[in-house]
């Protein structure tokens, strides 16, 4: 426990945000600086094919110690951290042996991590918590995933009793900034199916997600004099506000949960000859994702033919449901679930109300569900994680490896 504490410690004092109005991959240097350090520690723990591409994608090798073909399967994580939060200068606190009362994170500032609130605190009385002292994120998402893959095959290498096919490893840049996945290398990775080490809290496992849309809504208008706008006026404010009301008024992220799908307006300036919104759309069932923007054309028809052309309807995939990637090859669920369940662990299963880097990459020809890292209240200073959770999680990777070499799978 000591070595995954030291671990997790050593990277989360390295500051890896990372900046979505940035260009460059990685979108900020400050991310090279704990790659270069992961992937020289990925050599020293005795793995190989260290390699560390220009855009700091890092990869390496845990070779099988078995002589039968069996699948190649990777573990994947990302080391930069939210920008939506101070990541700079984290000083970590350890509570040892919780006891479920108010955690004070910050006594001058009077920041508080209480169960009152924050109720998934009371599953780990008795337990070791990482938390942070108020003023920035831990950066337990990823880091803690990180940790717990370098872990497990350091234990792994070092164990060679416990059978295995070939490991790969990858970590990358950008994830927080929706660029985890863009710049990496699935030929390369060589892997017949990975998992994200990327989930919050000890038993999650995520195969299903939203498939994602944005929508940019740009409305002219005509200004006359309001004195004399009888039969003349366009006003492209109220236009908004119509084609706005006529969106299911239930259907927005605050009245919606499961698999219920959702518009978003987010983003909303207007005048009366311009006025401009955005938003997203999201559906974990493809046809109803279809259907939600079959409908954003169908206000945009409506409107321009009562007001003459004056909305111009822009559309763009953002990203899709890995389930129907996933499903063909539910084995790998499967072993991810046995793995849980032989060590003791209780399997949740339930649909990402978001995206994740494996949707990309299922997309890409690598299926990769993703699996939970333990941390909670991710992207804020609430951000914390339970030592037994990240513990748990190097077991599930041991697990996962030992499984897939003496199961037999089709692939
Ligand atoms: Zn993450």
């Amino acid at each position: 426990m000591e070595t995954l504490i030291n671990r997790f410690l050593s990277y989360v004092k390295i500051d890896t945000q990372s900046d979505p109005n940035s260009k460059t991959t990685p979108s900020t240097e400050k991310q090279w600086n704990l790659a270069t350090e992961l992937a020289y520690e990925l050599e020293r723990i005795g793995l190989r094919d260290v390699t560390i591409d220009d855009h700091a994608y890092i990869m390496a090798t845990l070779p099988s110690n078995i002589e039968k073909e069996v699948p190649v399967i990777g573990f994947i994580s990302h080391f930069d951290t939210s920008p939506d939060f101070n990541g700079t200068d984290i000083n970590p606190r350890i509570i040892n042996n919780y006891d479920g009362k108010d955690i004070i994170l910050n006594e001058a500032q009077n920041i508080i991590l209480s169960p009152d609130y924050f109720e998934d605190l009371l599953q780990y009385k008795g337990q070791t918590l990482i938390t942070t002292d108020g003023t920035t994120l831990l950066g337990a998402d990823d880091k803690a995933g990180i940790t717990e893959i370098v872990t497990a095959m350091e234990y792994l290498v070092q164990h060679p009793e416990i059978k295995h096919g070939k490991i790969r490893v990858a970590f990358t840049p950008d994830e927080e900034i929706g660029r985890g996945a863009h710049k990496f290398d699935v030929e390369k990775f060589g892997a017949d199916w990975a998992y994200t080490m990327d989930g919050s809290q000890i038993g999650e496992l995520e195969y299903e997600n939203f498939n994602a849309a944005s929508a940019k809504v740009v409305i002219t208008g005509k200004s006359v004099h309001p004195g004399y706008a009888k039969g003349k006026m366009v006003n492209s404010i109220t236009i908004a506000n119509e084609f706005i009301g006529i969106l299911p008024p239930e259907e927005t992220p605050q009245n919606t949960t499961g698999r219920e799908g959702f518009f978003h307006v987010h983003h909303i300036k207007g005048e009366i000859e311009h006025t401009e919104f955005e938003m997203i759309i999201r559906d974990h069932n493809k046809e109803r994702f279809e259907e939600r923007k079959k409908l954003l054309l169908k206000i945009t028809e409506k409107l321009n033919s009562m007001y003459g052309p004056c909305i111009h309807l822009e559309l763009k995939d953002q990203y899709f449901n890995m389930r129907e990637k996933v499903e063909p090859v539910m084995h790998i669920v499967e072993i991810a679930k046995e793995a849980m369940v032989e060590i003791g662990i209780t399997p949740i299963v339930k649909p990402i109300r978001g995206g994740t880097d494996g949707s990309q990459l299922s997309f890409m020809g690598l299926p990769c569900p993703n699996i939970f890292a333990g941390g909670h209240n991710f992207h804020g200073k609430y951000e914390y994680v339970p030592v037994e959770s990240m513990q748990k999680a190097v077991e599930v990777i041991i697990k996962i490896c030992e499984l897939t070499a003496t199961k037999k799978y089709e692939t």
